[in-house]
């Protein structure tokens, strides 16, 4: 067996270690049904070669993770124009707070907390007739998955209990920071969360930013390599919610999580991956999933002979 394969599947048995602690999202029927001791990982590295150990090719609910690509969408569209509706520092708040929206003139801190990808979404709303299927089709040509879909129950159970996006949406309209109709926007951002995708599809998807902004899967740039060292800072600094700082600390690598319980995380020029477990600690980052990118980071610091 490769060394690499073999590395992979040594930071799943390890990280396995870690199931049971922890609890699965509970904001939504749809995501609180799922097992806590489920555990996947996979890496793809910037040249195409997918290693994988665990449930690594089974769909669950991408969530925020979802916030980057729209992120990397609007960017596309706008460029710095996104910048006078969304700031680049970190919340140090939770992913869905609304008193720092208030305090801050309804312009949310940044791109990764809900209401910035709310803000996000708002952009796309008005670039494209259905933002929610144009985003799922760039995850398919990304990932190279044609079957990856939105999860219609996750995206119904969202909608039922929205009071608390909508509420950050209505406090931004207030504020003159949402073009578009409140209905609209969120029903867009929810389809987005509602994505459902495989650690193997989200490594995929993501290399590009592992990848100084070159989709293999496409054959060419997806974006400027300057954008994807940028995107890359917006991870390291706000992507784990507000453990972002924590994270750093204990893994230093650009990452995004989902309350699904997945964690994409980027180590640039090498490769791309994502690790899922659906059990969340305190501030909703997945605790086996970050415990396997701390492995993989440490194994990386002392061994990086493995890494092609
Ligand atoms: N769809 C979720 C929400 O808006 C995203 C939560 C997350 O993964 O952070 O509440």
């Amino acid at each position: 067996m490769e060394a690499m394969q073999q590395w992979v599947e040594s930071l799943e048995r390890r990280a396995r270690s870690r199931l049971g602690i922890g609890r699965v999202a509970d904001y939504i029927p749809a995501l609180a049904e799922q097992d806590a001791n489920r555990f996947g990982i996979a890496i793809c590295t910037n040249q195409g070669k997918i290693y994988h150990a665990g449930e690594a090719q089974v769909p669950f609910s991408i969530q925020s993770i979802a916030k980057v690509l729209l992120l990397t969408l609007a960017l596309r569209v706008q460029g710095d124009a996104l910048w006078t509706r969304v700031g680049r520092n970190p919340s140090g708040m939770p992913f869905n707070s609304l008193t720092q929206l208030e305090a801050e003139g309804g312009k949310p801190r940044n791109p990764f907390i809900n209401a910035g990808a709310i803000a996000v979404t708002d952009r796309l709303v008005g670039a494209f007739a259905t933002p929610s299927k144009h985003l799922r089709d760039v995850a398919r040509r990304l990932s190279g998955n044609p079957a990856i879909h939105i999860d219609d129950a996750v995206q119904a159970s969202e909608w039922r209990h929205r009071a608390r996006n909508a509420a950050m949406a209505y406090l931004m309209k207030a504020f003159c920071h949402l073009d578009n109709e409140v209905d609209e926007v969120l029903t867009a951002y929810f389809a987005c969360c509602a994505l459902s995708m495989s650690c193997v599809d989200l490594a995929r998807a993501f290399n590009f930013l592992a990848a100084e902004g070159h989709a293999l899967s496409l054959g060419e740039r997806f974006i400027a390599p300057d954008l994807a060292r940028r995107i890359n800072s917006l991870l390291f600094t706000c992507g784990m919610y507000d453990a972002a700082g924590d994270f750093a600390y204990r893994a230093g690598l650009p990452a995004k999580s989902g309350v699904g319980g997945g964690i994409v995380a980027i180590v640039p020029g090498r490769f791309s991956v994502c690790a899922w477990s659906p059990a969340l600690d305190e501030r909703g980052n997945s605790v086996a999933a970050q415990y396997a990118l701390e492995l993989l980071a440490d194994d990386l610091g002392r061994w990086s002979g493995i890494v092609p």
